[in-house]
């Protein structure tokens, strides 16, 4: 068959298969890391899932059966909880702020909150434990729209843009997370 004869390609009609846009969603997941900054804030001073209580996150750590036991597990074997949110407000005010706030819209008392700091970030920002650091790490942060970021967070930008984008795709699949 000479070229002449061939047929011209037509544009593809077909959706994404279900599998096709959870992939897309798991490429979406990953911020690049070169966008982070090394500044060592988000070790410095940290939350668990928004806004839970040292308490809260010890009883998640030790009951294997409960959602999110390993992620608490995980997070309580590097971080400290701070004595109180005056201390926290000391060094990041702004994020202290954000975290309050978002939990008052929530209906949670900001004042339960627990601000905590990683024991092995260095002096300069650095991670400590860089090879062995916890799957949290490894992961963090997670675009969502309720993550939190750091004022002048390198990832911010990117993870807002990517969760537009995997919302549309969970909307698509008729999910939420
Ligand atoms: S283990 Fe390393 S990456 Fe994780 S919070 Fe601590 S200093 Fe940061």
């Amino acid at each position: 068959m000479t070229m002449s004869e061939q047929s011209p390609p037509q544009p593809s009609s077909a959706l994404p298969s279900p599998l096709g846009l959870a992939r897309q969603v798991e490429q979406l997941m990953k911020l690049p890391q070169h966008l982070c900054k090394q500044r060592g804030q988000c070790c410095r001073v940290a939350t668990f899932k928004g806004s839970l209580s040292y308490e809260d996150i010890l009883a998640l750590a030790a009951n294997p059966e409960a959602e999110g036991h390993e992620s608490a597990r995980d997070f309580a074997s590097v971080f400290l909880p701070y004595e109180s949110q005056a201390q926290v407000s000391e060094i990041a005010g702004e994020f202290v702020d954000k975290v309050r706030t978002i939990a008052q819209s929530k209906g949670q008392d900001p004042d339960q909150i627990t601000f905590f700091k990683c024991k092995y970030v260095l002096a300069d920002g650095r991670c400590g434990v860089h090879e062995d650091r916890p799957v949290g790490c490894r992961m963090y942060p997670f675009p969502h729209k309720n993550t939190i970021y750091h004022p002048g967070c390198g990832f911010e930008q990117q993870g807002q843009e990517n969760w537009a984008k995997i919302d549309a795709i969970l909307s698509q699949l008729g999910l939420s997370i």
